[in-house]
This record gives structure tokens, sequence and C-alpha cells, in this order.
């Protein structure tokens, strides 16, 4: 049983012609749960599930959460997501829509955290939201799609948060012996985790994250990312809230598809052309998506300038 789905790779016209390049834009966006963490979730689901788990606990009141709950339905195995009360009203209504159970516990993600740890036992599974080689392999079938598509990508574009999307991509490079592509990554000012990693040399965890991007942020990321931009041809590049926002509105007018600000921020990169590709270039853009957007959300957002 698949869960997941082959997305669409889609040649980008705009954003070919702004960056005078050939831009595939991967769209994860179309996962039925709205992003890529279906990857990585159903097949550490499916994973658990062959080995007699009799139900999921995730933390996450974001799209790990989300892609978990689906999961779950799809595997007619009950779901139980815990988040903080800090979670918006729109993350909690889709959880729920997946037939979750939805606990609200704590001020901030750890409380709520612990309290699903606390909730778990051999059969009632714990799904971490990034931190997991199972949710990796998952993500790795994404670049296995592109390959097959007939598109050998000369460098890829990606927003970081917690490192699964990262840790993923270049598990699938590595299988395709495109391990030394190199790797865009984005991070907003305000969530800038693994930008400081790499700038210390070493893993370190950020005292505060804010802003709009609010799946990007992860206040350390996993040491397998670490690793990965270290081990792997990977810049990091941050843009500011204003820009992901920008990207988001551009995006929905050129490609009619609303995506959240964490996808926004790599999306950013391509529209303010900050990378410079030669002509001939394939870069592919993961369109990772985000569920807990709306239109009106983009819209009411206010510019810092
Ligand atoms: C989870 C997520 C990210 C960040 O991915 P990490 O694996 O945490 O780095 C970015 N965009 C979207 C839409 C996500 O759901």
């Amino acid at each position: 049983m698949t869960i997941s789905l082959q997305t669409p790779l889609i040649s980008s016209l705009p954003l070919s012609q702004l960056n005078q390049c050939n831009v595939w834009l991967k769209m994860e966006s179309a996962q039925p749960s709205g992003s890529f963490k279906l990857r990585s979730a159903s097949h550490a689901c499916q994973f658990y599930a062959a080995k007699g788990a009799k139900g999921f606990v995730s933390s996450s009141g974001g799209n790990a959460g989300i892609a978990v709950a689906h999961s779950g339905r799809q595997l007619n195995i009950p779901v139980t997501v815990v988040v903080p009360e800090t979670t918006s009203s729109r993350a909690r209504q889709l959880i729920q829509q997946e037939g979750a159970q939805l606990i609200v516990h704590g001020r901030n993600w750890s409380e709520a955290n612990d309290h699903a740890l606390s909730l778990t036992s051999d059969t009632n599974v714990y799904v971490h939201p990034f931190d997991n080689p199972l949710l990796w392999q998952g993500i790795s079938t994404l670049i296995d799609e592109v390959i097959e598509a007939g598109v050998i990508p000369d460098a890829v574009v990606l927003s970081v948060g917690g490192g699964s999307l990262l840790s993923g991509i270049a598990l699938g490079l590595e299988k395709h012996q495109l391990k030394n592509i190199p790797i865009y990554v984005a991070e907003t000012f305000g969530t800038a985790s693994l930008n400081a990693s790499m700038q210390a040399k070493k893993l370190v965890r950020l005292e505060q994250v804010s802003g709009i991007a609010t799946t990007l942020a992860a206040s350390q990321v996993c040491e397998n990312a670490f690793n990965v931009s270290q081990q792997f041809d990977v810049k990091s590049l941050l843009v500011s809230d204003d820009e992901t926002v920008e990207a988001c509105k551009l995006f929905l007018n050129d490609h009619r598809v609303l995506v959240e600000p964490a996808c926004g921020a790599s999306l950013s990169l391509m529209y303010k052309n900050r990378i410079g590709f030669k002509p001939e270039d394939n870069v592919l853009v993961i369109v990772c998506g985000g569920a807990s957007v709306t239109h009106e959300m983009l819209m009411e957002y206010q510019p810092t300038r």
C-alpha cells in the first residue's frame, strides 16, 4: 500500500526565465496531507505497523502531525497528536479532520512532547517530526521519482527546519551518485538553526526562534542534517519574513498553488534570483508545501517595512 503519492515534476516557465536556467518544481504540495511529510510519516508508520504497532503518537501541531494522522487513517491505526496551547485552531482542525485524537497539553512544544512521550509503549509508537532514519528513507523516494522522470538535477533548492527534508534529499542524491551537486538550503532569519550550526562548525541550539515560518522553527537541527551540511556541498542562505510571504504570493499567481511561508523561503531564493545558475543547469526546487496556511493569512500579513 502506498500512502504518499508520486507528485508532479513541473518545468516552471516563470522561474526558469527569471533565473535563466531550467527550473523544475517537485510539487510536494500535492501530497494528500499537503506536504512532503507524508513521504516520511507514512514510511515510518508502515514500518511500525508491520512490526505490530497498534497506535501512533505525534507531538507536532504542524505538517508532521497531520501526516501521521493521515497515515494512521489510511492504515486503520488510531493516532494521538499532542499539541501545545499555542497551536492554531486551523492546525487543530486539520488534525481532527484526519480523525486523530487531539490532546492540547502544555504551554510550548517541549511540554506537549513530554506528554506525548509519556503516552507511548511498545505498541503505541512515537513518530518524531524529523529525527529518525525511517523518515529520511521515505523522503529519499522523491529523488528516485525525479531521476525516473528523466531529470538529472545539477542543484537542489530546499527549506530547512529540523532537517529531515535535507537528510532525505541527501540520502536520495547519494543513492543516485549525485552526492557532489550543490544543495541550497533556505531558512528565515528567525529560524536559522542550520545556518548557526554551520557557522559554528558544530551543532548549536538557538536560544529563541521567531517569525512567520513556524514550520521551520526547530531551535536545533537533527545531528544528521548537520553532518550532511559538512559532507555534502550545502550552501546556506537566509531570507526575511517579508521575502518569504512575498514569494508565496508570487507563486500562488504563477503556479496557482498556495504554500506555507516555510516553503516560500526556498521559493524566495528563486524569485530574488539569489543564486546564479548556468543556463544549462537543471535546478530542482522542492515545493515542500504546507497545510496550515490560508490565503487570508498571506493577505493579512503586515510587512515589517
Ligand atoms: C517540515 C517542513 C519543512 C521543514 O522540514 P524539516 O525536515 O523539518 O527541515 C519545510 N516545509 C514544510 C512545508 C514542512 O512541512
